[in-house]
């Protein structure tokens, strides 16, 4: 039976990173990546090869493959503790920063580009304040774009890093978690195989939250409870946000609704860029992207509401689910309505979404009704957000403003970890999105880092 040291589970940036700091400071470890996806070079969805529906591919190439759900992402490095994740959890405030600028830096090293948004500190205290002012509150941060096209190149240079290093398995994934007398031992393949190890670390990110839920309540794993978050993508004409967007591209804000005082929050803004349609486990979402040489007249960005439920109900990923659903019901697929629309209690059509003054940038939405998808509690937390957002960004209120739903983000379940990132289980470490740890590729990568260290740490005390 095929022996390693350290089998990674899922080559996303949690896995990635975790690889890599292992190559680079235990060199002597003999480490396997299983991947369910392709290796990078092998990567494509049938889609965006100019086909128009989904054919629902065993693996989705869009989320799944090396450099996982990041390959396809925006490449939007958040270099901030109080975004993207919950490691804050886990260690203070500083020792996550300089983790952060540690994994920042090696992405620049693979490629990142030099320039960072939201250094400049007057303007951005500017925001601050003027936020305070209007009943927001600002998370100021600085940031770092890769974007969407140049993703798949730093990912393309990590890969090359690890070549030879660790071994990969590409198209196979991990069905089960061996585990013996409360340590974990190996894992076992979708073929059967059995593969033993002396650390399982899994990073399996969100699209597997589930398969890794059901590993973890068979393996008697303490879980946690988690909030989703429902809303909407809005687009704008660029100029709108650019007094905002040119100080600190993501002006990330939260506010509290009068009515239900929900937590709302602005997120993933994407200066000229464009909204696009996502496919995740047989549901149409959307989301937004922009790139770094190719710009459109619009910027997007999503309003987003949390709910926690509480007892009896604590099935929050079945409910975001149902509701995309419903979406994809009556709009088969994504749904674009008009601000406007939406406030006087009617449908957007064709014709209307045409009069107005912002051009979808999504071109297959259709023209509808999102009042009979979203449940009032969120549609009256969208409506208020916006219009506080008017006193700061004028022009976002308008009824020409483009909605299109629903975006919805699941946070996978936690499950109880240490300080290192280990289960309960001796030996095993959750990490990334999966496990609930992170929401973004920085954290993400961090975590890997986090398990990697614990791993060459008890390997330099003998194990
Ligand atoms: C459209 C989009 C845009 C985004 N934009 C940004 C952005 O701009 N900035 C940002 O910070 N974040 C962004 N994100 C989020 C970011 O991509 C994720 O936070 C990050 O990729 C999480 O990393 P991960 O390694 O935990 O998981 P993932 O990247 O999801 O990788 C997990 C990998 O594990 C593999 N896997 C799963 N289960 C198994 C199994 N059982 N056996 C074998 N392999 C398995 C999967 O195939 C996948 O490749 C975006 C996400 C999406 C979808």
């Amino acid at each position: 039976m095929d022996y390693y040291d350290v089998i990674i589970v899922g080559a996303g940036p949690a896995g990635i990173f975790c690889a890599l700091e292992l190559i680079a400071y235990a060199q002597s470890l003999k480490v396997l990546i299983v991947e369910q996806g392709k290796d990078i070079d092998r990567r494509s969805c049938p889609v965006n090869g100019g086909r128009k529906a989904c054919i629902s591919c065993p693996e989705c190439a869009l989320i799944s493959g090396w450099g996982g759900a990041g390959a396809y992402s925006d490449g939007k490095l958040t270099l901030s503790p109080e975004i993207g994740g919950f490691l804050t959890r886990y260690m203070e405030m500083d020792a996550l920063q300089s983790l952060i600028d540690y994994v920042d830096g090696i992405y620049v090293k693979y490629g990142a580009p030099d320039e960072l948004h939201g250094n400049d500190f007057n303007a951005m205290q500017g925001v601050k304040d003027l936020a305070s002012r209007n009943d927001l509150i600002f998370i100021p941060s600085k940031i770092r774009h890769i974007g969407t096209d140049k993703c798949r190149d730093v990912l393309t240079e990590m890969r090359k890093a690890v070549n030879g290093k660790v071994d990969t398995l590409f198209q196979q994934d991990v069905r089960r978690i061996v585990v013996d007398k409360k340590k974990a031992v190996g894992v076992r393949l979708g073929d059967g195989r059995e593969i033993r190890a002396g650390y399982v670390i899994l990073a399996p990110g969100r699209a597997s939250s589930k398969w890794l839920e059901t590993e973890a309540k068979r393996l008697k794993l303490t879980l946690l409870k988690n909030p989703v978050d429902i809303g909407v993508r809005v687009e704008v004409p660029a100029v709108v946000l650019e007094p905002l967007t040119r100080i600190t591209y993501e002006p990330k804000m939260i506010y509290y609704s009068k009515k239900f005082d929900d937590k709302v929050r602005t997120f993933c803004v994407n200066p000229y860029g464009e909204v696009v349609k996502e496919h995740l486990k047989g549901l149409w979402t959307v989301n937004g992207h922009s790139y770094s040489d190719k710009k459109t007249n619009n910027t997007n960005f999503a309003i987003l509401s949390s709910t926690f439920f509480t007892e009896p109900f604590n099935e929050p990923i079945s409910y975001g689910t149902y509701i995309a659903r419903l979406a994809n019901f009556l709009g088969g697929g994504i749904i674009i309505q008009r601000l406007g629309d939406l406030v006087k209690g009617r449908r957007s059509t064709p014709e209307r979404i045409a009069r107005g003054i912002v051009e979808p940038t999504l071109k297959d939405a259709t023209p509808g009704d999102l009042s009979f998808v979203l449940p009032y509690r969120y549609l009256s937390n969208i409506v208020e957000m916006l219009e506080v957002l008017e006193r700061i960004a004028p022009g976002i209120n308008s009824r020409h403003t483009l909605l299109y739903g629903v975006e919805v983000k699941f946070y996978s379940m936690q499950i109880k970890l240490t300080n290192s990132l280990e289960t309960e289980v001796q030996d095993l470490f959750a990490i990334g999105d999966g496990a609930g740890v992170s929401r973004g590729l920085i954290q993400a990568s961090v975590s890997g880092v986090i398990a990697a260290r614990e791993v060459i740490r008890r390997q330099k005390q003998g194990g």
